[in-house]
């Protein structure tokens, strides 16, 4: 093991029980006795930290809360239902009817169709630019621009951010900088490099084995001093600063979305993800390992294979140097035709046709046929959706065998 040892200790330690019950309780009512009215109405303003209902938090999912908050470096975290209720929550909590969001890489597909087909219909714009498109993003930035939101990964076009860049440019407009982290945990810290808030769908790497939909939302502290949230830009969050103060975007999320759209996760679902992610810094270092030897080797036989730890990516200059950690479990396979994608499925033994990722098994899906069947050439095109293309998620099987099949599967 070579990577994320700190968090071996972390997660296993914070997560287990030394008395007791060693795996977390979960607790399943979905409200709270508050005992006395004087304790009734702590709770209510905030001043009592005890359970309300269970639609704005429970025991189970607070421990889950608090040890992603400590991976991350975050003041808190809401946990939701899934992936796309933490990016509800993230994005809801802070737009209102006329607002931008500018979006950059990517671009996972539920995030688009959310962004360029249900925000619009509330009256807000994305834009959707690429990685590379520094200077176009930067001059995109407006009075309306509220948040720039990035995937850590380009899934599935694998191409890689400049999120350092990227958030130099959102700082330096004070606009709020969302980093989608679901393919890259413990391999990128979004916040030390100067996003605001991270999103995770916790179905993936995090959970790990297809058990759970969940997702999260890491929030930042507000600063004593100045802060991009105390600008008339976010003055809708200025209430929340001056009761919670380096808090404020924890109470924001809660009241704004999770209070009023319902996006809560539930306690077994919080249980099955700290089961999860108590193996994480395993199974993450061996499948990094693994992806950049089943590339190389079937990149060597021949095959069109799209990972930034081949020479031939245009990112891999940038792979070594801000992703030494790896790049998550994707990597993909241009096959060339949608016949050929079909063929190499149908004789692979060893993929799961499936549209997850992250999984301890190996997950393999055709593309344009699946969730990108309703898109729009242009927009397939921008996205790097061509007729042959399989996107592979590697598990935890031996790295040969995984080889062994792929080419196999290809005809090789
Ligand atoms: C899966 C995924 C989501 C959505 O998560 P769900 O848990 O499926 O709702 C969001 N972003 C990325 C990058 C994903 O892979």
């Amino acid at each position: 093991m070579q990577r994320f040892e700190e968090f071996t200790t972390q997660f296993v330690q914070s997560i287990g029980n030394k008395k007791g019950a060693v795996s977390p309780t979960v607790t399943g009512s979905a409200s709270f006795g508050y005992g006395d009215p004087e304790t009734a109405e702590g709770i209510f303003d905030g001043s009592v930290k005890e359970p309300l209902y269970a639609r704005m938090g429970n025991p189970t999912t607070a421990r889950l809360e608090q040890v992603l908050a400590e991976m991350d470096g975050g003041v808190g975290v809401i946990a939701t239902s899934s992936g796309m209720a933490a990016t509800a929550l993230a994005t809801m909590s802070l737009l209102k009817s006329g607002d931008e969001i500018i979006s950059v890489g990517g671009l996972f597909g539920g995030t688009y169709s959310y962004f360029s087909e249900t925000l619009s219909r509330f009256g807000i714009t994305a834009r959707f630019f690429d990685v590379d498109a520094l200077k176009a993003i930067d001059e995109a930035v407006n009075e309306h621009t509220k948040i720039i939101f990035l995937e850590s990964v380009g899934n599935p076009n694998m191409r890689l951010p400049d999120i350092k860049a990227i958030a130099e440019i959102a700082n330096r407009h004070k606009v709020v900088l969302i980093v989608d982290n679901t393919i890259t945990p413990l391999s990128l810290s979004p916040l030390a490099l100067g996003a605001d808030i991270v999103i995770y769908s916790t179905t993936k790497v995090i959970s790990g084995n297809a058990s759970v939909l969940g997702g999260a939302a890491v929030f930042r502290a507000i600063s004593d001093e100045d802060d991009k949230f105390k600008t008339r830009r976010y003055q809708e969050v200025h209430k929340f600063i001056k009761k919670m103060g380096k808090a404020a975007l924890i109470g924001n999320a809660k009241k704004r979305a999770m209070r009023d759209f319902g996006m809560s996760a539930n306690a077994y679902a919080s249980y099955l993800t700290m089961l999860g992610l108590e193996t994480l810094p395993l199974r993450m270092d061996r499948i990094v390992d693994s992806v950049e030897t089943v590339v190389k080797a079937l990149d060597a036989k021949g095959m069109d294979i799209n990972h930034p730890s081949l020479p031939s990516h245009a990112h891999h200059e940038r792979y070594k140097r801000d992703f030494a950690n790896g790049c998550g479990t994707l990597f993909t396979i241009d096959m060339g035709s949608k016949e050929a994608a079909y063929a190499f499925l149908e004789r692979s033994k060893i993929v799961t046709i499936t549209a997850n990722i992250g999984d301890s098994r190996t997950l393999a899906l055709h593309m344009a046929s699946t969730i990108y069947s309703d898109f729009d050439e242009n927009i397939k095109e921008f996205l790097g959706i061509t007729p042959g293309l399989i996107r592979v998620s590697v598990g935890l099987e031996r790295p040969e065998d995984i080889i062994d099949d792929l080419t196999f599967a290809a005809g090789l």
